[in-house]
């Protein structure tokens, strides 16, 4: 038996994960995606990294009646800014408000776009 058999052993690779939002330098406004701020629309914005969880505060459904029906919902951060997105994990209509939710690790990003799971898989289906 050998002692050095590390290469059996896979290596953890630790994803980034999270969000990289941007700050206003100038008032302390937190915004997602934004070249502006929203408040004080200066453009000296820092980058910061969130760990990505939020809150859904609106949930719709698009496209519900042509088969390709999508979720999308408002996410809250905790930083204080919100993002529009596509929220996976659930039929489109059962992402309540009030779910916590995180980004998919290595989700669509070809497309600039990112898609966030439910962190409660089971939500509340039984309650209808
Ligand atoms: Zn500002």
């Amino acid at each position: 038996m050998s002692s050095t058999g590390i290469d059996t052993a896979a290596p953890v690779v630790q994803e980034e994960t999270g969000l990289v939002f941007q700050r206003c330098r100038w008032c302390g406004t937190a915004s997602f995606r934004r070249l502006l701020c929203p408040v004080c629309a200066a453009s000296d914005l820092e980058s910061e990294r969130s760990d990505g969880y939020g809150v859904v505060v609106r949930s719709s459904v698009v496209n519900r009646y042509t088969g390709t029906a999508r979720n999308e919902s408002l996410i809250r951060f905790p930083e204080g800014f919100v993002f529009r997105c596509r929220v996976v994990g659930a039929a489109p209509h059962l992402v309540w408000v009030g779910a916590r939710v995180r980004p998919v690790s290595g989700g669509d990003s070809e497309a600039g776009e990112v898609v966030f799971e439910l962190c409660e898989a089971s939500g509340r289906v039984d309650w209808y």
